[in-house]
């Protein structure tokens, strides 16, 4: 029997419906939820992004304020705009869209955010928190994964969760989350230097693929019924499209579905998570600000 197929459009959409009365709640106080998007230079992938997280804003009645910088624009100047939005109190989140043009000193960047506005949950302050088990934002990516993890039902506690990608925004906060006594799987990490990955991955209950390489995870290294959550996003060639590519995970979808017991799409799996969740910090932190 294929795979169930974890439809992040649907579980999103839920998520932004509760929003909803919660922003309307934020209305009665004369408080409209407001999203600063920095954008440096003009990556098209980057560029897809912020546009699809401004109309996440516009769509659920939230505020965004655009900031598009030139390819040229320097660490210092960055970070004095940073500066101005944390006094800013129609600002209630700050998101930077990595990745930064390679002269900018992105940890300096992300840094300069106050934490009560840092609604991706990158800086130290919240990692670290977050890490300590204390309030702070969750970085967006693998809070959807996990709230997508939730939604099937299926029982963690206990579960071999094997995550393939260390990066600071994704694997390894995805880790930590994973440990929480609320979840409470047995978590592997693997990376480029983790030797035959297959001997892992086959092992998991559930499977998360973060490396961002197309193809990665093939049916024989999933385990019969295992839960796999594809977060990479790879622009692969598709002569037969109009744009000449196309958007595919780490997983190899079909076979890989004839294998899992439950699988998410690319698109339409992580993604919508992953914008639905800054909406989610943002209002959060709207609502901390108004009382
Ligand atoms: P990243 O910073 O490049 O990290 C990739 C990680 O995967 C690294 O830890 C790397 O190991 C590991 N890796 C790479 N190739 C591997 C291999 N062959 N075997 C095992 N491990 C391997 O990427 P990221 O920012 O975490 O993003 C990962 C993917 O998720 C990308 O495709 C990105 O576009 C996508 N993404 C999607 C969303 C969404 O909302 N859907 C959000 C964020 C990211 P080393 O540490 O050893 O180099």
């Amino acid at each position: 029997m294929p795979a169930s197929i974890i439809d992040g459009k649907l579980v999103a959409q839920e998520i932004r419906s509760a929003l909803s009365e919660r922003i309307s709640a934020l209305k009665h106080k004369n408080i409209v939820p407001g999203l600063a998007v920095i954008l440096v230079g003009e990556d098209p992938a980057s560029v897809s992004y912020v546009t699809a997280k401004e109309q996440a804003c516009a769509d659920i009645g939230m505020k965004s304020f655009e900031y598009r910088l030139p390819d040229t624009t320097r660490t210092e100047e960055l970070v004095a705009l940073i500066h101005k939005l944390n006094a800013d109190k129609a600002v209630h989140g700050i998101l930077v869209q990595l990745p930064l043009p390679g002269h900018i000193d992105e940890f300096s960047v992300i840094e300069a955010i106050a934490p009560e506005k840092d609604v991706d949950g990158f800086t130290s302050i919240n990692l670290g928190k977050m890490l300590l088990g204390q309030d702070a934002f969750i970085p967006c990516t693998p809070h959807g994964i996990i709230k997508l993890i939730e939604h099937t039902g299926i029982p963690t506690k206990g579960t071999h969760a094997v995550v393939v990608g260390r990066s600071n925004i994704v694997g390894k906060p995805l880790a930590n989350l994973l440990i929480r006594k609320e979840i409470n799987a047995t978590v592997t990490i693997c990376h480029t230097g983790t030797v035959n990955l297959a001997d892992f991955t086959k092992h998991a209950d559930i499977l998360i693929a973060c490396a961002g390489k197309a193809g990665l995870i093939t049916a024989d290294m999933v385990k019969p019924g295992a839960c796999v959550i594809d977060v990479g996003v790879n622009r692969v060639p598709a002569p037969q499209s109009k744009k000449g590519w196309k958007l595919v995970g780490d997983v190899l979808f079909d076979e890989v579905l004839d294998v899992a017991g439950f699988i998410t799409p690319v698109p339409g799996g992580v993604g919508p998570m992953t914008i639905t969740m800054l909406l989610y910090n943002t209002v959060a932190a709207a609502e901390k600000m108004s009382v």
